[in-house]
């Protein structure tokens, strides 16, 4: 099921997400759903705050973009990445590896709004995977990115707030513009 994308204004993007313990059917429901709402709305990433829950669990996929590298690396091997795709990742925790490099990004809870961000170049990734199972892996380029992005919609911390400050200040408007409009859908919605 095709859920529908939580914007920014919305208080359960500031939430930091719960580690997961047990995969029930509530949470493989979720994921499948998740892997659809990232489909349909051509993301790269997609974290469970952004469909309205507040747990520690993403869904990443960057078959769709190829002008962007990604490499992924088990124990040291390099492997293919389209086979290791879409991920799921669970209560992960990143370490930066790599210098800081800048890319452009975008967020399905900010439409239209895309900016360059700097980020470590390479990340050390542990987590569970969909079946619960530890995974650890290396990761650079655009997938790097995504993860970090992501993990931190985990944490309740969202790109704006890694934007370069002058970035920000010349998007204020427009951020503004989308929080009010979410906050008077809530509002609405009551
Ligand atoms: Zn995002």
């Amino acid at each position: 099921m095709v859920l529908p994308i939580i914007k920014y204004g919305h208080p359960v993007l500031r939430k930091k997400g719960e580690r997961i313990e047990n995969i029930t059917p509530e949470i493989k429901k979720l994921i499948a759903d998740m892997f659809e709402t990232m489909e349909e709305n051509h993301g790269v990433g997609l974290a469970a705050q952004q469909v309205g829950v507040a747990k520690q669990l993403t869904v990443i996929d960057v078959r769709g973009v190829t002008d962007r590298p990604s490499t992924l690396e088990f124990n040291g091997q390099l492997a293919d990445l389209a086979e290791n795709m879409p991920l799921v990742l669970i209560n992960p925790e990143v370490t930066p590896v790599g210098e800081p490099v800048s890319g452009g990004e975008g967020c399905l809870s900010f439409p239209e709004v895309y900016a360059e961000i700097t980020r470590p170049g390479a990340v050390d990734v542990q987590a569970l995977n969909e079946r619960g199972q530890p995974m650890a892996f290396r990761c650079t380029g655009l997938l790097a990115r995504a993860v970090q992005h992501e993990t931190d919609h985990l944490n309740g911390i969202l790109f704006i707030d890694r934007m370069d400050k002058k970035v920000k200040a010349e998007l204020q408007p427009d951020l503004d513009e989308l929080q009010a409009a979410t906050k008077e859908e809530l509002k609405k919605a009551k």
